[in-house]
């Protein structure tokens, strides 16, 4: 028979049937009230990750950076996102591309939470954290340090 890969979304508590939420992350790296569903885990013809990863109010994604390219869209509620050396505010809908090695963190810090949808190859880099020497570099532009304390 055919099988159907659909999933209903419970629009109270932004989850899916019958997809797990889980820790945003179990590799240490530093982050605050993230979690991450898995939507789809690729196809021979689709080798990609999508993924939903929701920030509650007052968290935020690690800072990072890598080779692998994000395409993502913000699904739930609205903050702010860092890309490069921009601060963006972001909400329901916008789309953002978030190139290779272009340092990226969102900030659920306009009392909201951040939910966003990201697509990722499946075979890809792993995540980069900054040095000491890149974070003081980030540190010295005001608008980046005002964004990196508003948490
Ligand atoms: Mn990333």
């Amino acid at each position: 028979g055919v099988s159907t890969m659909m999933r209903k979304f419970d629009e109270k508590n932004y989850t899916w049937d019958g997809v797990d939420t889980l820790v945003y992350k179990a590799d240490g790296s530093p982050f605050k009230d993230v979690t991450r569903q898995v939507l789809f885990d690729g196809a021979f013809d689709i080798p990609c990750q999508f993924r939903y990863f929701e920030v509650k109010p007052g968290g935020y994604s690690t800072l990072e950076y890598h080779e692998h390219t994000h395409m993502v869209m913000i699904f739930r509620g609205h903050g702010q996102c860092l890309l490069g050396d921009e601060i963006k505010d972001v909400k329901v809908g916008d789309f953002i591309e978030i190139p290779s090695h272009t340092i990226h963190q969102f900030r659920a810090n306009k009392g909201d939470y951040v939910g966003f949808l990201c697509l990722v190859n499946k075979d890809r880099d792993k995540v980069k954290l900054l040095d000491d020497t890149q974070m003081a570099e980030l540190m010295a532009k005001p608008h980046i340090k005002a964004f990196l304390e508003s948490c």
